[in-house]
């Protein structure tokens, strides 16, 4: 790609495996504006704050920020804050959140809300999935990515009909409506690979359930399965040509761990994917076994993919289109392991997708380069509300925020859990690639704490001009 950046990123990798290395560094360069990015991926750990983050590198390299992405050379924060349904925001003082205990535990948006003010830039209402306060859909943009003839696609590792995926994909008032919003993703987008979970057939545990207890809301139901089994599955009127080509494209389910394996090693199907991993609700986060366990004491379900894997897979096929492509992928356990204040699968859930953003690292610089391809990697909020031992303050008094307490490498770090839900906390945003440059540009205002920020709803407007053209 051609050298008329203003800056051009030079990347030091040398190999993911060694966690001390110095991964990238800017460097000025003469030159014009940035032209079109050819690829965007963009990545959320759903519930995966500053010290979700910082726990499971503890966890992984004993110290606080070694993961990949904590060592991107592009390093802000984002507001999460949503609408109320009048549309009024609470939005985020970053004063006052510092000032008060309470304050982050006030406010906070859901993963709808959130994904759709990164996918379509607008604030909304919780439970809102691509549509405004009207309940009107609004372009995302992967839709905007599609009419500019780029590949499109989602990868999580819960529901591929949940909040975050169905926020890029789908419109619907209520993010509930999993059977209507699976069945509109599949049969009226035109996006080319989806991949989650939510297999009918299997159960969190991933093995077969009895006919009596299958599940088919996650997958749109039992006819859209059917169709999807049998490979008849195509788009509805007006949606039957995912890629222009002219001729109905169908999509091809992939659910095996090989089928899996072999799409991200080349094989990719010529048509659309859609790949659901023989488990139901998630990878790993909702199989049995003690849930408060420190990491991986309890034995991971065999015969599915990890995130890294189906990412992977995604990038095979998305990687094949000549006008490049638009990829969120989400960790989608981080947030369901917080709820349940299970130290222990957060930590799994956020080293998964810290693996799975490694994964595109790699395939960046086998496949492509940081000129042409932008990766942010950021949180839709914070869920649980996690901070170190001792944290918290009486009302009326400065409160105090302790740091997760290091306990060594291949240990749970000391850590404490202050809400069930989401929090109004600040979430990181990291960022690689040359066109990452004009993300600072959103910057809304600067946190005592965490530094500059930017909005959610400005992650869209970056992009949309990153496609520009
Ligand atoms: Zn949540």
């Amino acid at each position: 790609m051609p050298a008329h950046h203003s800056r051009r990123l030079v990347c030091a990798v040398v190999s993911f495996m060694l966690p001390t290395l110095c991964l990238a560094a800017w460097v000025a360069t003469p030159g014009h504006a940035s032209p079109r990015v050819r690829n965007i991926v963009i990545m959320i750990s759903d519930g995966g704050g500053y010290n979700q983050a910082q726990a499971a590198s503890l966890y992984r390299y004993g110290r606080p920020d070694a993961l990949v992405f904590q060592r991107f050379p592009l390093r802000l924060a984002m507001s999460t804050f949503s609408a109320d349904e009048s549309g009024a925001t609470a939005g985020y003082d970053p004063f006052a959140a510092w000032a008060e205990f309470g304050y982050f535990l006030r406010n906070a948006t859901d993963s709808a809300a959130a994904g759709t003010a990164m996918a379509c830039g607008i604030k909304t209402y919780n439970k809102a999935i691509g549509v405004d306060l009207a309940r009107q859909p609004v372009e995302n943009i992967l839709e905007r990515a599609e009419k500019l003839g780029m590949a499109t696609g989602v990868v999580t590792t819960v529901p591929l009909s949940h909040a975050t995926p169905a926020a890029f994909v789908a419109h619907h008032p209520d993010r509930g409506a999993y059977t209507h919003i699976a069945r509109q993703m599949l049969m009226e987008s035109r996006a080319d690979v989806i991949i989650g979970c939510g297999n009918p057939l299997y159960s969190d545990d991933a093995s077969l359930v009895p006919e009596e207890k299958r599940d088919y809301q996650f997958v749109g139901g039992r006819e859209t399965w059917d169709a999807l089994v049998a490979g008849t599955l195509g788009g509805s009127r007006g949606f039957e040509d995912a890629d222009g080509d002219g001729t109905t494209d169908y999509w091809t389910l992939v659910d095996t761990l090989d089928s899996f394996r072999s799409v991200a090693a080349g094989s990719a199907p010529a048509t659309r994917l859609c790949g659901i991993p023989r488990v139901r609700s998630t990878l790993q986060q909702a199989r049995g076994g003690d849930r408060q366990a420190d990491p991986y004491v309890v034995a991971t379900n065999t015969g599915v993919p990890d995130l890294a894997l189906m990412t992977q897979a995604a990038l095979a096929v998305l990687g094949r289109d000549r006008d490049g492509f638009a990829l969120m992928v989400e960790g989608g356990a981080v947030d369901w392991a917080a709820h349940g204040h299970q130290a222990g699968r957060m930590i799994e859930e956020e080293l998964d997708f810290a693996r799975a953003v490694e994964a595109v690292v790699r395939w960046v610089e086998r496949h492509s380069n940081w000129d042409e391809t932008v990766l942010l990697v950021t949180a839709d909020h914070e869920t649980g509300g996690l901070w170190g031992p001792g944290t918290g303050g009486p009302e009326d008094d400065q409160p105090v925020f302790n740091p997760l307490e290091n306990r060594g490498q291949g240990r749970t770090p000391g850590l404490e859990w202050h809400t069930g839900g989401h929090t109004n906390s600040l979430v990181p945003l990291y960022a690689i690639g040359s066109a990452a440059e004009g993300l600072p540009a959103h910057v809304v205002g600067r946190d005592r704490v965490r530094g500059p920020y930017v909005d959610n709803t400005g992650l869209a407007s970056f992009l949309c001009r990153r496609l520009g053209r």
